[in-house]
């Protein structure tokens, strides 16, 4: 049967079509990984350290290019796309801190026996990325997994199958054959990696309804370290006294951002009563900054969403949302001459307390106005997410005594909810995440730990 072939077409321009892709061979791939299992566990840590270093300085080399081919591909603008591979770069020295932590056999005292606790690679691990980082979050993944001696398979999202081939052909040669795969592919592939029984750990980054039918599927798999990073909408709560320029700001750089495409982006703004009419005038103004444009000019802030369907999704959200559009929203088919899936911000006050949002993923913000902090905190808590919350406020007691009531990973004060830098472990709660936060600390969830005692020699 002939492999099954896609190709990408530039989003930012509808002419530029990417290379075709041929989707994976996911036997082929779990058998080389299965073979080179127990020589990659064994390898000492100082040589896989040594190959990663390797890999990083030819990432490092390509920086600008594998930028260029992230806006390229996915329509993230140039300045986001070169933060992401700074990042990428930047996080090989955060997880080798991490490792020579993590894998360093610990010595217990006091017990009955002398003790030590280890840790123990897992064997094969599978990494399914999602589009809107397409390097990055894979990227920490594939890390963490290669530094504790667990074998990678790499799955990116379909929508960015050019840019993560290019990072693999970079990365991938430091390593002895069979150690760090790349397998594309969409559902299929990606579910037969990871039901396969000689996979021993999955870190999935995409959406909730994926993340909870594989979760489900795999239920009965305790052989396997299931990690899931799923989906938000993050509430940016703007309190009486905050600086509401700044608060516009975050919120308006929290909505457009990657347009609206990121796990952590503001889909809602709680304001407290007292301001909402101060704070919305200035957020409007903040988000007329977010003019859309080719996102492989420097100087573009909003490129494009990522495909048709995502236009299509912010359509209907423009047709059934009820409330008053405080910025109408507007698809706009042409920019710069380029045909391409560009849509602009769009703003709707609501009443209620949008309890059934789904993840809305373009720039759209539900717009809420809070009687009170108590009922920002209800407002806040009203959708089944809990990824990232910030509240904008002067006083350090209200951030304590509010934030501690917000069931989120990521908490923030005076920060837009997409502040979430590579130091600092990310994950989700609720229906946010499964509790195996990636970015700082990952490599905890890629090991076995085992508690040795003995006596009697
Ligand atoms: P998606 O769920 O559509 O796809 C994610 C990946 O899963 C893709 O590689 C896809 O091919 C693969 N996949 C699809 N079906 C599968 C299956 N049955 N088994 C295994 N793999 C399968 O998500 P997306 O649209 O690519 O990315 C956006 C989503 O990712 C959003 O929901 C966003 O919030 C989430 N996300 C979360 C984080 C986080 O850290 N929490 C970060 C970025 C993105």
């Amino acid at each position: 049967m002939a492999a099954e072939r896609w190709q990408n077409f530039s989003p930012g321009d509808l002419s530029v079509a990417l290379p075709e892709v041929v989707a994976g061979d996911v036997p082929a791939a779990i058998v080389a990984a299965t073979d080179a299992a127990a020589m990659w566990a064994r390898t000492p840590l100082a040589e896989r350290i040594e190959r990663m270093r390797a890999a990083q300085q030819a990432l490092a080399a390509a920086k600008d290019e594998l930028a260029r081919g992230i806006a390229l591909e996915t329509g993230k603008p140039l300045t986001e796309a070169l933060g992401e591979v700074g990042a990428v770069i930047a996080k090989i020295d955060l997880t080798i801190g991490d490792a020579e932590e993590h894998l360093t056999e610990r010595t217990i005292l006091g017990g009955p026996h002398p003790a030590v606790v280890r840790q123990s690679a897992r064997g094969p691990a599978v990494v399914i990325g999602p589009f809107n980082f397409p390097l990055h979050l894979g990227h920490g993944a594939n890390v963490a997994h290669l530094l504790a001696g667990n074998p990678v398979i790499f799955k990116p999202s379909p929508l960015a199958a050019t840019v993560a081939a290019r990072y693999v052909d970079l990365f991938a040669p430091h390593f002895p054959p069979g150690v760090f795969q790349l397998v594309q592919g969409g559902g299929a592939e990606g579910e037969a990696l990871c039901l396969d029984p000689r996979v021993r750990a999955i870190c999935f980054t995409g959406s909730v309804p994926v993340g909870r039918a594989l979760a489900l599927k795999l239920a009965g798999d305790f052989a396997k370290d299931v990690a899931l990073e799923l989906g938000g909408s993050n509430a940016l709560i703007v309190c009486a006294d905050a600086d509401l320029g700044a608060a516009a700001q975050a919120a308006a750089d929290g909505a457009c951002l990657t347009s609206g495409q990121r796990c952590n982006a503001t889909t809602r703004v709680i304001v407290e009563r007292s301001v909402a009419a101060a704070f919305e005038h200035k957020f409007l103004d903040a988000l007329a900054g977010y003019e859309p444009g080719d996102p492989r000019l420097p100087a573009t802030k909003l490129g494009p969403v990522i495909s048709a369907a995502a236009v299509a999704r912010y359509e209907k959200l423009l047709g059934e949302l009820r409330g008053d559009w405080l910025l109408a929203g507007q698809v706009e088919p042409v920019v710069a001459g380029k045909r391409g899936h560009y849509v602009r911000p769009a703003v709707i006050r609501r009443e209620g307390d949008g309890a059934t949002d789904a993840e809305c993923f373009v720039p759209l913000v539900s717009f809420f106005v809070a009687d009170d902090l108590d009922h920002a905190a209800r407002l806040q808590s009203a959708t089944p997410f809990g990824l990232t919350a910030s509240l904008f406020t002067r006083s350090e007691d209200t951030f304590r005594r509010l934030g501690a009531e917000l069931e989120v990973g990521n908490l923030y004060a005076n920060l837009p909810t997409t502040f979430s830098p590579s130091t600092l472990p990310f994950g989700g709660w609720r229906e946010s995440g499964n509790g195996r936060p990636g970015g700082r600390g990952f490599i905890r969830f890629t090991t076995r730990e085992q508690a040795v005692q003995w006596t009697g020699f």
